[in-house]
């Protein structure tokens, strides 16, 4: 897409998309199979779970979505962590009643983890036969204007493709396949499962506001080098925009011109106090997705960095 005059790659979930629904359906769903595996009643596992969240809120820099123990996202930015870190949480617990429960999912289970990516993907998966689409309000008329006014935009998402081309379908919004060589020059693609979250071997790291969050992100990165955007979109600063802010700060291939950050109401201080004016620093925050024509339009007119 290196032709086209202004290409966004943008994040989906929780920049496009209303998330709170799903999030709440996967910690909905944690406790139903918690209650399953052990043959305890709903109402007392949901009161262990509840202790645990209220934990994992009290100490968001220690829980999060950890990779062979490193975390590759933090809870208090990443919603679709937290059910994960409560599960973490019980994990770690040694006082009995979160010992037993473990102990069952153990049974079932090789690990803590497995249970916990079986919780989100099967939620997801329900979720999505179940709701025609959570997209945010107007996102499919910001999209048509977009790419109206020539625009490139592409989604990079952990998400399956499916999800972003169907919501998109629904409201009569065509989005290609972009692992799909047939499909380079359709201005509107995503990939699918782009495995954000897989860090590399270094320790690569930006320190962002107190917070230590890993860069070095090769299915990521490989993907901002082949698109070479102007601008990269997200809501969680470790999975979306890390990786492009520190190809920026090292002058690399892929780095874009622009990095914003889509605020929700949860984003914490940190994130909100890594936005400034140095490269390794996030550009600009937007709250809606429908504020994005003023704000890109700008972006395109000028050379230099805003803050809107
Ligand atoms: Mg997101």
């Amino acid at each position: 897409m290196a032709a086209a005059p202004f290409h966004l790659v943008t994040d989906f979930d929780g920049v496009w998309t209303e998330p709170e629904r799903e999030a709440r359906a996967v910690y909905a769903h944690l406790v139903t199979e918690l209650a399953r595996v052990s043959g305890r009643p709903a109402e007392a596992v949901w009161e262990l779970v509840e202790r645990h969240a209220a934990r994992v809120r009290a100490h968001p820099d220690r829980f999060g979505w950890p990779i062979e123990g490193v975390f590759t996202s933090y809870v208090d930015e990443d919603y679709f962590a937290f059910p994960a870190a409560v599960g973490r949480s019980i994990e770690e617990e040694r006082e009995p009643e979160a010992a037993a429960l473990h102990a069952c999912v153990r049974r079932e289970f090789p690990n803590m983890g497995a249970f916990l990516d079986h919780c989100y993907h099967s939620t997801g998966d329900r979720f999505r036969a179940e709701v025609r689409h959570d997209l945010a309000a107007g996102a499919e008329r910001v999209l048509a204007w977009l790419l109206e006014q020539g625009m490139a935009v592409t989604f990079v998402t952990n998400a399956p493709l499916v999800k972003v081309v169907d919501w998109f379908g629904v409201n009569g919004v065509a989005v290609a396949d972009a692992r799909d060589p047939a499909h380079a020059a359709a201005p509107l693609r995503a990939y699918g499962r782009a495995g954000k979250q897989w860090l590399g071997d270094t320790s690569q790291a930006l320190d962002c506001a107190g917070r230590l969050v890993r860069t070095d992100r090769p299915q990521y990165r490989e993907i901002l080098e082949r698109e070479r955007p102007e601008v990269v979109l997200g809501d969680v600063l470790s999975l979306d925009l890390a990786q492009p802010l520190a190809l920026r700060a090292q002058r690399r291939p892929g780095a874009p011109a622009f990095v914003g950050l889509l605020r929700r109401a949860h984003t914490p201080r940190w994130v909100l106090d890594s936005v400034g004016p140095a490269a390794a620093q996030i550009d600009f925050a937007v709250h809606h997705v429908t504020q994005l024509p003023r704000v890109l339009s700008t972006l395109r007119a000028s050379s230099s960095p805003v803050t809107g």
